[in-house]
Parts: C-alpha cells; sequence; structure tokens
C-alpha cells in the first residue's frame, strides 16, 4: 500500500513545521505549502489524498481554494481556523469541507482528525460499504435497516422514524458536525417543511432513550449555533 500523502496549505511556518511533524511521526507523506496558489499548484501536481487547509491565507482564503478543489475533486479537506466565529462558515454554509480544527490544536487532536475522516471516507469508497448495508455499528450502538432495529449495548432502543434516521446519518459518519438542515435534508421526507426546532426536539428525545437505557451515555454534542455531531468516544 502507498503512502498516504497530505498537502497542507498553511502560510504560518511554525504552524505547517508542528502540522509536518505530527503527520510525519504518524507515517503520512506532508506537502507543505505557504500561499493559495502554491497549495493549487501542488494539489494539481501532486494530487495528495488529504488537504490540511487554513482558512486565512495571504492571498485567497481557505474557503476559496476549497471551492476550486472541489470543482474537480472529492479529497478530503479539513480547515483550519483561528477564529470559533468562522465555524459557522465552515461547516453551515457547506464549504465543502469535511472537518474544522480551531486554533490553537495540539497536534495529536490534529492527527486524530486525519485519521478519522481517512477512515471514514476510505469506508464510503470500500465495496463493503457499512453505509449501505443492512449492519451499521459505531461504539455502543448498532443499528439494523432491514428489521428498522437500533441498540445500545444490545438493548433494544425504541425509535421514531426521525431518531433511527438521524441516529444513522451520525452512525455513517462520526464526528462530522451536522447542521440542522443537513440533518433535515437527509432525514425528512420533506425538509422544506422542517423546522431547526423540529430537529432539536428529535434530538432530545433520542438522548432521552439512549439515557433510558444508561443516563451517562452522551455521545451527541451540541455545536453552540451550528448542529450535532455524534461521537462514540463520549461518554
Ligand atoms: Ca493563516
Amino acid at each position: 500500500m502507498s503512502e498516504t500523502s497530505i498537502l497542507v496549505i498553511e502560510d504560518e511556518p511554525a504552524i505547517a513545521e508542528t502540522i509536518e511533524y505530527a503527520l510525519e511521526s504518524e507515517g503520512f507523506r506532508t506537502i507543505l505549502a505557504g500561499t493559495a496558489e502554491t497549495g493549487l499548484a501542488l494539489w494539481q501536481a501532486e494530487s495528495p489524498d488529504f488537504v490540511i487547509l487554513d482558512v486565512g491565507l495571504p492571498d485567497r482564503t481557505g474557503f476559496e481554494v476549497c471551492r476550486e478543489i472541489r470543482k474537480q475533486s472529492e479529497v478530503p479537506i479539513l480547515f483550519l481556523t483561528a477564529r470559533e466565529s468562522e465555524i459557522d462558515r465552515v461547516v453551515g454554509l457547506e464549504m465543502g469541507g469535511d472537518d474544522y480544527v480551531v486554533k490553537p490544536f495540539s497536534p495529536r487532536e490534529l492527527t486524530a482528525r486525519v485519521k478519522a475522516i481517512l477512515r471514514r471516507t476510505s469506508a464510503k469508497e470500500s465495496p463493503r460499504d457499512l453505509g449501505e448495508g443492512d449492519q451499521l455499528e459505531s461504539g455502543r450502538i448498532t443499528l439494523s435497516r432491514e428489521r428498522y432495529e437500533a441498540c445500545l449495548d444490545e438493548k433494544n432502543l425504541e425509535l421514531s422514524r426521525y431518531e433511527f434516521g438521524m441516529l444513522e446519518v451520525f452512525l455513517q459518519t462520526p464526528e462530522r458536525v451536522f447542521t440542522r438542515n443537513q440533518l433535515m435534508e437527509r432525514v425528512w421526507d420533506e425538509p422544506e417543511t422542517a423546522l431547526d426546532r423540529t430537529v432539536d426536539a428529535h434530538i432530545k428525545t433520542l438522548r432521552k432513550k439512549l439515557h433510558s437505557i444508561d443516563p451517562s451515555f452522551d455521545p451527541i454534542q451540541t455545536i453552540r449555533g451550528v448542529g450535532y455531531s455524534y461521537r462514540p468516544d463520549l461518554g
């Protein structure tokens, strides 16, 4: 198997070097670019398997770079943002990024995110696609689509179709942040008739059902002002 190559587009040399060191010690090959222009050129020349993209670049924004890349490729993109206020744009406006990390971050956090994204994107491409099969499993939760059954630690959860649908979306891509709109589009038949608070209400009842089996189990994280994400490592 060939090495996974990661293009890092980041203009602050100290941050770029920290990332390079962290990734290379995990066995990834890194390619560094300090501007959007160099980044796009290297992306064309090297076809990396993964892109880490700073939002604040000197020549163009990371969002513009992402848009350029997305015209041609579905390569996983992890955004680096300097401000919490940029998160809304990263995930909310469907920039096409796969995830984001807010600066300052620890190298360990970054490599963990990269690996999580690579796991779920390669699972998506694999022919034994868990996303399309009957059984879906993540952490302590198991779903069976054919039997329309959801279990926590093998104990049955009685879920409504919306709760089941949201859990299915979460389990397909653990750790990804979904906006309420994204959840509606994936789960509701007529998303345009659903409201933000409809999603919130179903999340609430879903949490309650998980708590009825284990009161300390809380894998659904609220990302304030953005939406929700499923974190199997929590609880
Ligand atoms: Ca920057």
